[in-house]
């Protein structure tokens, strides 16, 4: 299950049914935002099963040169980038002395100007944290197809990222396992509603006045393991560890998402995330905890049915079913074992274990700056908790406090966002200090 330490290789491995390339659909042209991630390996090796569907247009990193090195010379793309100039010179040199075409750009600039390409068809968005959002909007402006693994886009940005992506006619499919699963348990008419654009724009048109609960939706489940604390004494969570934080029980992610996981903050920016993806309120979503990550979210209806998707943990799944969708195409993930498999468990969620939770709820409706100070603070906190700075019970504590500091106003534009983002990560790193 664990795909992030799959070979990195540019075989294509022989398909286990014999599925090959699709007749009659065109090569996809793919930029992937943040590939040297968890997701961003994990979309390399569904890619990597399909050569004669996608083609690697793009690659960006941070600062992990040698990885994007790695995946350069396999996927042979025409544009790299890397944040920092230095390094993106030393890996130019690097490629073109391998013999690769690969232009190597660098900065924030150069990762808008691969999602929005004239030549990409598809963007993977799969950036951590609110860095990540100008890319994923530059996506959406040019009207791509967004598989949006950056959840933080719609908890920072949600209502210009709705807009943008309605105005260019964008389609958005979300890559987050438990939104995946909700998308493939809505039926077409509500997936338009729920601003995911159609591939028939005339059905599009029709449904786009109808709400959630008009298409017989009584509520939106989103799933939800309880991470690695949900047995655990609370006396000893201000000595839990890193490492202890990033060990899921059943997810391997990159360690940001990780220690989210782990205090629930992630559920409370699922939260917040679903109610843009499916244009809905916070109290049409119950978060409900199931240890075992096989259901990964429902759709319950006004006449009793329940739709459930179910699957291993595995992010290849959500991944294979975004990028080949409205088709299905091989993930090459593990089936669901259903004789080993003994209990499906299902739990409410403990708030006082999980204030995220009751925070994220609180602010889930409000179309204000909150939500961009919640994320924010989180990330600050985040890291310095990976840094060994503050313990682990501080992390909510210190986006409980960074949001009392500073009034929720509405956002006007990215540059008033980027400017609250910067106010509330000063903030943050002040009371850290
Ligand atoms: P990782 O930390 O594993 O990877 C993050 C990627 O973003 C890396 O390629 C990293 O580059 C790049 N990156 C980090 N900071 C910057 C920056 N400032 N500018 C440009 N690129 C940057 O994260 P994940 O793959 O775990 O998560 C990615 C996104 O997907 C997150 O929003 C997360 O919430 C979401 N997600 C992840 C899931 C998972 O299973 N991992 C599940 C559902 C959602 P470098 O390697 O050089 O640092």
């Amino acid at each position: 299950m664990d795909s992030e330490n799959q070979p990195l290789t540019g075989k294509v491995k022989a398909h286990p049914r014999g599925v090959g390339p699709t007749a009659g659909h065109s090569l996809q042209r793919l930029t992937i935002l943040g590939s040297t991630g968890s997701i961003g390996r994990s979309t390399l090796a569904v890619v990597a099963l399909h050569p004669s569907d996608y083609e690697v247009f793009a690659l960006t990193a941070n600062r992990d040169q040698r990885m994007l090195e790695q995946q350069c010379l396999v996927y042979k793309p025409r544009f790299a980038v890397l944040s920092d100039g230095q390094a993106a010179t030393e890996l130019q040199v690097k490629l073109a002395a391998a013999g690769l075409a690969t232009e190597v750009l660098s900065g924030k600039a150069a990762l808008n100007i691969v999602a929005s390409h004239a030549a990409v068809d598809t963007v993977m968005a799969a950036i951590v944290g609110a860095a990540g959002l100008e890319s994923s909007l530059a996506a959406a402006n040019a009207g791509k197809k967004i598989l949006l693994a950056n959840k933080e886009s719609l908890v920072v940005a949600g209502a210009l990222f709705m807009r943008a992506v309605k105005k260019s006619g964008a389609t958005l499919l979300p890559i987050d396992s438990e939104h995946n699963a909700i998308f493939q348990c809505l039926d077409n008419r509500t997936r338009i509603q729920a601003g995911v654009s159609s591939v028939n724009a005339q059905e599009s048109l029709l449904q786009e006045s109808l709400s959630l609960k008009e298409q017989g939706v009584r509520k939106l489940l989103l799933t939800g393991s309880g991470g690695p604390f949900r047995a655990l004494d609370m006396d000893d969570f201000s000595s839990i560890t890193p490492e202890q934080a990033c060990a899921h029980p059943n997810w391997v992610m990159g360690r940001k998402i990780s220690v989210d996981s782990a205090t629930m903050m992630n559920k409370g920016l699922e939260l917040i995330e679903a109610c843009w993806l499916f244009n809905c309120q916070a109290s049409d979503v119950d978060i409900v905890i199931h240890p075992q990550s096989i259901i990964h979210s429902m759709v319950e209806y006004v006449d009793g049915s329940v739709l459930a998707q179910l699957g291993v943990p595995d992010m290849r799944t959500p991944i294979a079913h975004a990028l080949a969708w409205p088709r299905r195409i091989e993930s090459n993930v593990e089936r669901l074992d259903w004789t080993s498999m003994s209990q499906l468990t299902f739990e409410q969620p403990d708030m006082r274990r999980f204030p995220a939770l009751g925070i994220a709820r609180q602010i889930a409706d409000d179309s204000g700056t909150a939500a961009i100070v919640l994320n924010a603070a989180n990330e600050v906190a985040v890291q310095a908790f990976l840094d060994g700075q503050i313990r682990f019970p501080a992390i909510v504590k210190i986006v409980e406090q960074t949001l009392e500091k500073i009034p929720s106003t509405e956002p006007e534009s990215l540059l008033h966002i980027q400017a609250v983002d910067q106010q509330a990560r000063q903030l943050a790193a002040g009371m850290i200090e």
